[in-house]
C-alpha cells in the first residue's frame, strides 16, 4: 500500500488547509483495514477524503488521511435487478459512464460529477426532482471498515440500524469500501430553460415541482428574475451541436456565470441589470442529452456556498426574506442563488430525512466576505427548520441538530459502535456530535 508523508491538503474551494502526516492510498480492502488498525494502535485519528469538494472542514485532520483513488470501478453488476456493487472511490462521472457501458444509469444526479461515490453519499448530496431522493436514497448494501479494523455487509435486512446510520455517515462511523446502488435503464432527458419571474413560480410552485420528472430554478438577486430548467424524458436523439454552437454555448455560460459577477462585483448598481440580462441569455434552451451527460454542469470558477432543506412549504416565506436580507447588505452579491427539490428517505442524517425538502443553495462570490453574507441567511435558515447540507459551510452544533434530526442519538448510538474512541473524528466532527476529543 502507498503511504507517504503529504503536503498541504486543500479542499477545493481554498477554504479547508491542513498538513496530515500521513496518505494512505490502499488498494484492497485488506489493506484499507490494517490502516485502520495501524492507526487505532498509534492512538491517532484518521479522515477518509473523497475529492475533497466540502466546502465545510470534514476532511481537516492533522493527523492520518485515506483516500480511495486507487479503489475505483464497479465491481460486479446484477442486469437483472439493475443492481451494482461499486468500490467507494470512483468519480461519479465515471460510475455515470461505465453504467452507461452497461444499459444502466442513475436515476437522478446531482449537477457535478467530480465527487467519489463514498463522498457524495457521506454528505446526503442531491440532484433536483420531487419523486428522488439524494444518492443515498438508491443504496441497497454498504460495506463499513469500523475502527477496530472489522468488515461489516449492511442493508435494510442486515443491520438495518448500522445501515441507516451509515449512508449519510459524514465520514465519522468508518470506511464505506463498497456501495450496492438501485440503478435504472439508461434514459434521454429533454433539457429546457425558461425565464418566469419568481412571484409566478412561487405561487404554482406545486405543479412546477410535480409536471416535470425534475425542474429547479436560478434566483437573480435584486430582481423577480428566475431562469426555470426542466427535464422530461424521450425518446428523441440527443442533440447534435456543431462545434461553433458548442463554443457560442460555452462563451454565453462563461459570460453569464463568470463575466457578469466579476461586472457586478465592480459596478454594484448594475447588478439588477446583469441579473435581469443573465435571465435572457440563457432561457429559451431545448437540448436532449442521455443521462450520463445531463445532469452535470461545468465549474470553472471557484466559490463558496451554503445550502439549507427546507420543508417545501417554507421556500415561499424565507425566500422572500433572502430578498430582504440581501437588499440590506452593505455590499452587493453576484451569483444567482438555486432552488432544488428532493424526496424525503430513511436515511438517519439525511438533510432530507422524513420530509420532502425545497434546497435553497447559496454560493458567493470568491472576492466578497462570505462569512457578513451567510450569518443572517444561515439564522433566516435556521429558524425556518433548515438543515444544513453536510458539505456546505455553516456552524451549527449537537444541541440545534439534535432537534432537527429526529434520530440524532441513535445515530450517535451507532457511531459510538463503530468507532469507541473517536478515531474517525475531528474538531468539526466533535462539535457536530457533541463528542469531547481528548
Ligand atoms: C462545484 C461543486 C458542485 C457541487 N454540486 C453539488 C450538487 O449538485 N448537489 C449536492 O448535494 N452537493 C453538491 N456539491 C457538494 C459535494 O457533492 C460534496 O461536497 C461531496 O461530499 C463531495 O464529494 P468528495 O468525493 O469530494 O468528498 P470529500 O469532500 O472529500 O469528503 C466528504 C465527506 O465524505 C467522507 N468520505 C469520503 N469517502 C468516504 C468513504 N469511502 N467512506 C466514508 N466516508 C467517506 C469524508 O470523510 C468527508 O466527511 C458540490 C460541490 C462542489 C464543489
Amino acid at each position: 500500500m502507498r503511504r507517504r508523508r503529504t503536503r498541504t491538503w486543500v479542499n477545493w474551494s481554498g477554504t479547508v488547509r491542513c498538513e496530515p502526516a500521513y496518505c494512505a492510498r490502499p488498494v484492497t480492502v485488506e489493506e484499507i483495514q490494517s490502516e485502520v488498525v495501524r492507526v487505532a494502535e498509534e492512538g491517532e485519528r484518521l479522515r477518509v477524503i473523497g475529492g475533497g469538494h466540502s466546502f465545510a472542514p470534514l476532511c481537516w485532520t492533522d493527523d492520518n488521511h485515506l483516500s480511495l483513488e486507487r479503489f475505483t470501478g464497479i465491481e460486479s453488476a446484477d442486469l437483472e435487478r439493475r443492481r451494482v456493487w461499486v468500490r467507494a472511490g470512483t468519480r461519479l462521472q465515471r460510475l455515470c459512464e461505465a453504467l452507461a457501458d452497461r444499459g444502466l444509469a442513475l436515476e437522478n444526479a446531482p449537477d457535478f460529477d467530480q465527487q467519489t461515490l463514498g463522498g457524495a453519499l457521506a454528505t446526503g448530496t442531491h440532484g433536483s426532482g420531487a419523486a428522488f431522493g439524494n444518492l443515498g436514497s438508491l443504496v441497497t448494501g454498504l460495506r463499513l471498515v469500523c475502527a477496530d479494523g472489522s468488515l461489516h455487509s449492511l442493508s435494510a435486512e442486515q443491520d438495518p440500524d448500522l445501515f441507516r446510520a451509515a449512508v449519510v455517515s459524514l465520514g465519522a462511523m468508518g470506511v464505506v469500501t463498497h456501495v450496492e446502488l438501485q440503478c435504472v435503464d439508461d434514459y434521454r432527458l429533454e433539457l429546457r430553460t425558461q425565464a418566469a419571474t419568481l412571484g409566478e413560480t412561487l405561487t404554482r410552485i406545486d405543479s412546477f415541482r410535480r409536471d416535470h420528472r425534475n425542474s429547479e430554478f436560478f434566483w437573480f438577486p435584486y430582481t423577480d428574475s428566475v431562469v426555470l430548467r426542466t427535464a422530461d424524458v424521450t425518446r428523441e436523439q440527443p442533440t447534435r451541436l456543431s462545434p461553433l454552437q458548442r463554443a457560442a454555448r460555452r462563451t454565453t455560460d462563461r459570460i453569464v456565470f463568470r463575466g457578469m459577477a466579476e461586472a457586478a462585483r465592480r459596478t454594484p448598481h448594475m447588478a439588477e441589470q446583469f441579473g435581469r440580462l443573465a435571465t435572457r441569455m440563457v432561457s429559451g434552451r431545448r437540448d436532449v442529452l442521455s443521462a450520463r451527460t445531463a445532469y452535470a454542469l461545468q465549474r470553472r470558477l471557484r466559490f463558496q456556498q451554503l445550502e439549507f432543506a427546507l420543508p417545501v412549504t417554507r421556500l415561499d416565506p424565507v425566500l422572500r426574506s433572502l430578498d430582504r436580507i440581501i437588499k440590506a447588505l452593505a455590499f452587493r452579491i453576484h451569483f444567482p442563488i438555486e432552488v432544488r427539490f428532493v424526496a424525503g428517505d430513511d436515511n438517519w442524517l439525511s438533510p432530507h430525512y422524513g420530509r420532502d425538502s425545497a434546497c435553497i443553495s447559496v454560493p458567493a462570490y470568491p472576492d466578497i466576505s462570505y462569512e457578513a453574507y451567510f450569518a443572517p441567511i444561515a439564522e433566516l435558515m435556521e429558524r425556518n427548520d433548515g438543515r444544513p447540507h453536510w458539505a456546505m459551510l455553516h456552524d451549527l452544533k449537537a444541541e440545534q441538530l439534535r432537534a432537527l434530526y429526529p434520530r440524532f442519538d441513535d445515530f450517535r448510538a451507532q457511531r459510538r459502535r463503530c468507532d469507541p474512541r473517536g478515531l474517525f473524528l475531528n474538531p468539526h466532527l466533535a462539535a457536530i456530535f457533541g463528542e469531547d476529543l481528548r
